[in-house]
This record gives C-alpha cells, structure tokens and sequence, in this order.
C-alpha cells in the first residue's frame, strides 16, 4: 500500500477523530453546565448551612438553661436546708433564686424561639432537597438524549483510534512526522483528495507531471498552492 494512501486514510481518521472530540466537548459543556442544577445544589447548601448554625445556637441555649438550672437547684437547697439564719443571708438567696428563675423563663422563651426557627430552616432543607431531587430528575430526562450521544461517540471514538493506531504503524517514521507538522499549520488538514485535476481543498489545477507522480505513488507529491500533500483516490 502506498504511503500517500496510507495519509490519506490517517487523515480521514483524524478528521472524523476531530469532529467527534470536539462534538464530546460541546456535551461535556452542556452537561455540566446545568443552571437549574447548578442553582438547585446551592440553594440546599445554604439551606443545610443555615440549619445547622441554628442547631448550635439551639444547643448553646439548651445548656445554658441546664446551667442555670443546675445553679438554682443549689440555691434552693441552700435556702431550705436550714443551715443558714441569718435573715439577710436568707433574703438574699432568695432574691438570687427569684433573679435566676426570671433569667431561666427568658432563656426559655429564647429556646423556644430559636427551637420554631430551627423547625422552619428544616423545612426550608427539605424542600430544597425535593425540589433539587426533582431537578435532576428533570435533567435526566432532557439529558438523556445527550447521554446517548456520547455514549455513541466514544465507542465510535475508541473504534476510530484503534484504526488510527493500525494505519499509523504502517507509516513511515519521517513521513508520519511530516504529516503531523503539515496538520498543525493546514488547519488539520494534511492531506487532500485530487479532484478534475486539481487540488480538492484550494482549487489548484495540477501539471501532468503531478498527476503522473500521484498515480505511480513513487513519492509524496505536494499541492504548489497550499502545500497539502496530494493523493487520487
Ligand atoms: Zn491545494
């Protein structure tokens, strides 16, 4: 098989190699740029966040109550133990159990406060969980026709670069990297078809001379226009 047969098929790989890879980027895009995904997931992290900074608030509350709690219960006792007689001492302990008791009641409307907000954030957090469940449910379905498209390229591109490693290994070291150079400066494209006796890309007419090398494939003919290397299929 000749060389200019062999680029010419390495060729038409690549270009469909191209047109597949840069079709799998394009979906990669879209599916991963989901707005409404994007926006739902936020959406239940602050949710989550808000929930939580009020579940500690709720508990610092709750242990403060527990302490003071705690504090009036030994005041009490000190109060009716008996143990203490002097009337102002008495009084005084008194006062300081009515003070925490007031302290206690506040704290406990704080509680209950903090308890309603910390019920409404959950809400909020459940809804933002159903309603982001709902939005993938509803970009499966609109992605699904996406999904299958790149499920069929890359099987089509792994067929493609298995092909494209059987072609390569049946050119030449140098001449292969000649084709990789003319593909990086021809806009991808290193090989043209010869077609009513010119170049297919630029228009080229090409000399008998020309076409005689190409069709006896003795070696690798150039358009004298764009450079490309010339093969007639
Ligand atoms: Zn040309």
């Amino acid at each position: 098989m000749s060389d200019s047969l062999n680029l010419y098929r390495l060729q038409n790989l690549d270009t469909a190699i191209d047109q597949k890879e840069s079709r799998l980027e394009e979906i990669e895009a879209i599916l991963s740029n989901d707005q409404a995904l994007r926006d739902a997931e936020k959406k239940l992290e602050k949710a989550q966040a808000t929930a939580k900074q009020i579940r500690i608030e709720l508990n610092q509350i709750i242990d403060k109550v527990e302490a003071q709690r705690i504090k009036r219960k030994m005041t009490q006792a000190s109060l009716f133990s008996g143990n203490i007689k002097n009337p102002k001492a008495l009084q005084d302990l008194q006062m300081e159990s009515e003070a925490l008791a007031r302290y206690i009641a506040q704290l406990e409307d704080e509680q209950l406060m903090k308890m309603i907000a910390y019920e409404e954030a959950e809400k909020i957090e459940q809804q933002a969980e159903k309603r982001l469940e709902g939005v993938k449910i509803a970009s499966i379905e609109e992605n699904a026709a996406l999904l299958g498209e790149r499920s069929k390229l890359e099987d089509d591109l792994s067929r493609l670069r298995k092909e494209k490693a059987a072609v390569t290994q049946s050119i030449p070291q140098k001449i292969l990297k000649l084709y990789i150079q003319l593909r990086k400066t021809k806009r991808n494209v290193a090989v043209t078809s010869v077609s009513d006796g010119g170049c297919s890309i630029c228009g080229q007419a090409l000399t008998p001379a020309d076409l005689q090398s190409i069709r006896g494939a003795s070696r690798l003919v150039f358009c004298p226009s764009c450079g490309r290397i010339l093969y007639e299929g």
